[in-house]
């Protein structure tokens, strides 16, 4: 038995409807094996701006930081569109991720055979199989390097920026990922034009020497994003900086059939770690229980996972695989039995 605090961040959206249908899940967990635990809700972006004011408060970050686990639903919404940009909900995750030093967000995309119909791409490229971990960094990158906007609105800059340090503390998570895996690094980068890929390149290089048995590979983000709808199967670990692993991310997403089905976890200094769909906070399906739960579900168990808890993390994931080989589906699944994202939840946790 053991006893975890888990503080969860329902966010906005449909963040409320899916974190809520993760914690039915997490509590079949807890019933089955014996453990108990403490969840801790906490507010962040746009209800957070609505309560106290600002996106990321003093207190959810405090509560992050001595928690076992952080789940999060998503952040945003037209709501705050308005909002000056130094304090719009995403100013939230951007924040949480950076004061709790989560370098590393790792995305595993893979394709659940029952599902190969709602994928864009041929059933004889997928039959080759699609088992992709995009492995991105966080906290650098044009996302975090300086940036300003003229007076007078007519031109505006953002900075990509990358130190050897950043680059080598996500290309040994790559490798050592790769190393439980098919032992296969592509890194991604636009080295024929960019000074910091370059620097990118040279680093990961140097870090593959330590990793002799794993095949290293580069390739411009332009051919990966060709090669991705290609021939996913050629792809093993992919390590991206910040910017070109969002985009990527997405992209591999929609050729497993959803962006509803693929969970993130984001790793760094601090022992909780954040575990998050990699979706964002749909408004447009918000409130009409048609969201698809499932990438939350998984996040809970990379949670799992990263807590020690690999059985019962097992076992969600096998209880979605079992819903999924049962036929149900939301919206976003395409044709089988169709159920809401309460239900969708409630069967997870009876597999479970
Ligand atoms: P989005 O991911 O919220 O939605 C894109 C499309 O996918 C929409 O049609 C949506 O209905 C659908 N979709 C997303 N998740 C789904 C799910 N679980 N089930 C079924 N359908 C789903 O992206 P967007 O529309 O570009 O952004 C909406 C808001 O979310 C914006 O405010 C954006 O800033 C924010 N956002 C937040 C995060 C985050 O919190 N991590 C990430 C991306 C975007």
């Amino acid at each position: 038995m053991s006893n975890k605090n888990i503080v969860i961040l329902a966010g906005d959206g449909i963040g409320p409807e899916i974190t809520d249908a993760a914690v039915v899940a997490l509590k079949a967990v807890e019933k089955k094996f014996g453990h108990k635990f403490d969840l801790d809700y906490r507010y962040m972006g746009g209800s957070a701006i609505d309560k106290f004011g600002v996106p990321l408060p003093d207190e959810t970050v405090t509560a992050c930081k001595t928690a076992d686990g952080v789940l999060l639903g998503a952040v945003g919404g037209p709501k705050w569109d308005a909002q000056p940009a130094e304090n719009r909900p995403e100013k939230g995750l951007l924040g949480i991720r950076s004061a709790l030093g989560l370098y590393a967000n790792l995305r595993p995309a893979v394709i659940y055979p029952e599902l190969t119909s709602a994928s864009p791409l041929k059933k004889e490229i997928l039959d080759r199989g699609v088992d992709v971990m995009v492995v991105r960094e966080l906290i650098g990158g044009i996302y975090f390097g300086p940036r300003a906007a003229s007076d007078d609105g007519d031109s505006a800059y953002d900075t990509e920026i990358y130190s050897t340090e950043e680059v080598r503390r996500i290309a040994k998570v790559a490798f050592d990922i790769a190393m439980t895996r098919r032992k296969k690094v592509t890194s991604v980068d636009k080295a024929n034009v960019l000074l910091s890929s370059r620097l990118w390149r040279r680093i990961v290089n140097e870090i593959a020497t330590e990793y002799p048995e794993v095949e290293v590979n580069h390739i411009y983000v332009d051919n990966a994003a060709m090669q991705l709808v290609k021939d996913p199967s050629q792809f093993d670990v992919l390590l991206c900086p910040n910017m070109f692993g969002d985009i990527l991310s997405d992209e591999a997403s929609q050729i497993t059939g959803s962006i509803g089905l693929l969970p993130s976890s984001s790793l760094g200094t601090c022992k909780a770690g954040l575990f998050e769909p990699i979706h964002g906070s749909a408004p447009d399906i918000a409130g009409l229980d048609v969201a698809n739960p499932i990438a939350t579900v998984l996040a809970a168990a990379m949670m799992l996972d990263n807590m020690g808890l690999n059985d019962e993390a097992r076992a969600v994931e096998a209880a979605v695989g079992k819903v999924i080989a049962d036929g149900w589906r939301t919206p976003d699944m395409g044709e089988g039995k169709r159920v809401g994202c309460k239900k969708m939840g409630e069967l997870i946790a009876d597999a479970i």
